[in-house]
């Protein structure tokens, strides 16, 4: 008798993947996220510190833009990178946030951030290239990176100095290969974010060696007490010439279903950009351009109503895990995660486990306390957990009170 499953798992085998292809994996995050939906499918009450959006909904304004959009049969092909109009709103967006000066040439939009960060990488890195990421980083850098055949090289961040790059540890690991950096201010997954004087130093360190920086701003717009995100490329023109600005609708906007992010850089990189779009999606979805016309150009109280919430449930959070025996969190500045340390817990046994890094605290977490967390190891930071508190004030309280309780234990 003919097993067809057998028959089809060794047909798959022969087959030849790239080897591009066999040295990555999928996103860890998102991963996370689907486990949990199986299991709330199967009734099981799961509080879900997973997620990597906004629980808020993309606000009226912006959806009404997108229904006259659709009424007026706005449906066909666009220019590849993006509508005139759009590219207007984002021009003006860089002049009135972070006053930077671009023109048309300059600016390209795709299909969410995550899409603007792979073309750029694209773009500039190959093999033989290095390009140096700070972590705790963004899951998908490292894998972007390696698809371009430039190897990523992890420089640590401490704590201490809020997850932050120090200049003398960047400068230790640039050597005659290094071709970029990835910055993310403020952070996913830890919060942290650069301070003017902080960029100052990575740009003089960049400009004098040549080396181009991705500047990941997509919580720009998601800041607490006060905190004013400078983007790097503002510092002078030396370094905006190396600048890859990306930012996007999906986080300030609760708009990560639309898939709009945005690009600005030197003309010539985003021409590149430009071609490999044309030769891959061809534009982002029409309808989601001129609803993100709207985002930007129309009111922003929706936003600011949100990140007043989000500082309440920080705040809250915060407080709870550094209330817990053998927990320690970093108070973010920005974004909606908190990364809190467990290293002190590692050793401890519950029951027949043993919890030796952060992928048996988040199986322990999901399987005892039914909470769902990213273990920090996705970010290349085992001594961590990532917590995300964009759900309910009344989950984040359920969900610490069954933490506390499964850790106390
Ligand atoms: C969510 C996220 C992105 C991607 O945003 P999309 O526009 O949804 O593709 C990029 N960078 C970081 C750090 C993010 O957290």
């Amino acid at each position: 008798m003919v097993n067809v499953n057998e028959e089809l798992t060794k047909g798959l085998k022969l087959m030849k993947f790239s080897k591009r292809i066999q040295k990555i994996k999928p996103s860890m995050t998102l991963a996370i996220t689907a486990k949990e939906s199986a299991m709330r499918a199967k009734g099981i009450d799961i509080i879900g510190f997973g997620a990597g959006e906004p629980d808020f909904d993309t606000p009226e304004n912006i959806k009404e833009a997108a229904v006259r959009c659709l009424k007026e049969g706005f449906t066909k092909y666009t220019p590849v990178g993006g509508i005139d109009t759009l590219k207007e709103a984002i021009i003006e967006k860089f002049k009135r946030d972070n006053g930077l000066t671009y023109n048309k040439s300059e600016i390209i939009v795709s299909c969410g951030a995550k899409h603007s960060i792979y073309n750029a990488v694209q773009a500039l890195f190959e093999e033989g290239d290095e390009v140096i990421i700070p972590a705790p980083y963004w899951v998908s850098y490292p894998d972007i990176v390696t698809l371009s055949g430039a190897e990523p090289v992890i420089v640590e961040t401490s704590e201490e100095n809020g997850f932050r790059l120090r200049g003398e540890d960047l400068k230790q690991y640039i050597t005659s290969r290094t071709k970029g950096i990835i910055l993310n201010t403020p952070s996913n997954p830890t919060g942290g974010a650069y301070t003017k004087e902080d960029v100052e130093e990575i740009a003089a360190i960049s400009v004098e060696r040549g080396i181009f920086v991705i500047s990941d701003e997509i919580y720009e717009k998601i800041v607490y007490d006060g905190f004013n995100p400078t983007s790097i490329a503002s510092i002078d023109d030396e370094i905006k010439d190396l600048t890859v600005v990306i930012n996007g609708v999906s986080k300030t906007y609760s708009m990560t279903g639309w898939r709009i992010g945005y690009t600005a850089a030197h003309k010539e990189i985003v021409s590149a950009m430009f071609n490999i779009q044309s030769q891959s999606t061809s534009n982002p979805v029409s309808i989601s351009q001129k609803a993100a016309v709207e985002a930007l150009n129309g009111s922003q109280d929706a936003t600011a109503i949100m990140v007043e919430e989000f500082r309440k449930r920080r705040d809250y959070i915060v407080e709870r895990l550094n209330s817990i025996e053998g927990v320690s969190c970093f108070k973010p500045l920005g974004a909606f995660y908190v990364f809190p340390n467990i290293s002190k817990l590692y050793g401890r046994r519950y029951g027949d486990k043993i919890i030796k890094g952060s992928l048996n605290m988040a199986d322990y977490l999901i399987q005892e306390a039914k909470v769902s967390v990213v273990p920090g190891i996705a970010f290349g930071a085992d001594d961590f957990i990532r917590l995300s508190y964009a759900t309910s004030m009344e989950n984040i309280k359920r969900g610490l009170d069954r933490i506390e309780e499964a850790i106390g234990r």
